[in-house]
């Protein structure tokens, strides 16, 4: 027996990056998965040939799309949303449409996507959202909007966890400091400047990532819940 043996899995943004780790990490685990992509195509259908599971696009900017993808693939024993970006810059220049699709992406899609779940899910069942170590502290300018969009996550696990604890289900949100992924590359321009941050003075594997999301998603942690979970070398300390 594996630890996800026969077990339903959603990874909500899994082609590539800390989604697709969390996808190999519950297939190797015995898992039955399913992921979403929206602009990935390739990856999505190599890394669904490669590991067995199931890709099916997804863009959780779109509300009604996401609880339907949620809805099809239930009922589920652990729902994860991964998907996410940032938007960088100054918050004077930015276009308001793109702050607000972030806002639907990185917030409305999570919400959503955990109540449609525990409204299927099996009791005992586990939500675990991808939030950031930004949540809980913005050492830069320029990234407003997603320090907001993970710090909200927070508020929603709090509430949840009140709503599904009734029924053993827990949500629970990882938040990642600096992980090398295309969207964070341990060699970009800003590795320097994070990495002083740091206790430990490196990237984060996406590796690293997906084995406390499995751990919190394991029999172990029944009792972790409306928490949050942050993983990034100090980086918040
Ligand atoms: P990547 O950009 O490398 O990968 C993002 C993944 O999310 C891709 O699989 C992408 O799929 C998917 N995704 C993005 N937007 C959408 C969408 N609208 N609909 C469906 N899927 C989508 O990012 P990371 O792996 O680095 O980040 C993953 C999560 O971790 C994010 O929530 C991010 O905020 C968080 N995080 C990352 C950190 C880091 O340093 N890397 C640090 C802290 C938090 P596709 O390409 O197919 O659209």
């Amino acid at each position: 027996m594996t630890a996800f043996q026969d077990k339903t899995v959603l990874v909500l943004g899994g082609s590539r990056g800390i989604g697709a780790a969390i996808v190999r990490r519950f297939v190797s685990d015995g898992a039955k998965v399913t992921f979403t992509f929206s602009g990935s195509r390739e990856a999505a259908e190599k890394l669904a040939a490669e590991t067995g599971s199931i890709a099916i696009m997804t863009d959780s900017g779109d509300r009604d799309a996401v609880i339907k993808t949620v809805r099809e693939s239930g009922p589920l024993d652990v729902l994860v949303v991964n998907a996410g970006f940032a938007v960088f810059g100054d918050a004077l220049e930015q276009d308001p449409d793109a702050i607000d699709r972030l806002f639907r992406v990185n917030i409305h899609a999570p919400y959503h996507a955990s109540v449609e779940a525990a409204r299927q899910m099996r009791d005992g069942g586990r939500i675990i959202v991808i939030g950031s170590v930004n949540g809980d502290r913005m050492p830069v300018p320029g990234m407003a909007s997603y320090a907001l969009s993970k710090s909200a996550l927070q508020g929603m696990a709090r509430g949840l966890a009140r709503d599904f604890g009734p029924r053993g289900i827990t949500i629970n949100i990882v938040q990642p400091g600096p992980i090398d992924t295309d969207a964070n590359p341990q060699h970009g321009p800003m590795r320097d400047l994070m990495h002083s941050f740091m206790a430990i003075k490196r990237h984060g594997r996406p590796e690293e990532v997906a084995g406390m999301v499995a751990w919190l998603a394991g029999p172990e942690a029944g009792f972790v819940t409306g928490a949050m979970h942050t993983i990034d070398g100090a980086f918040g300390a």
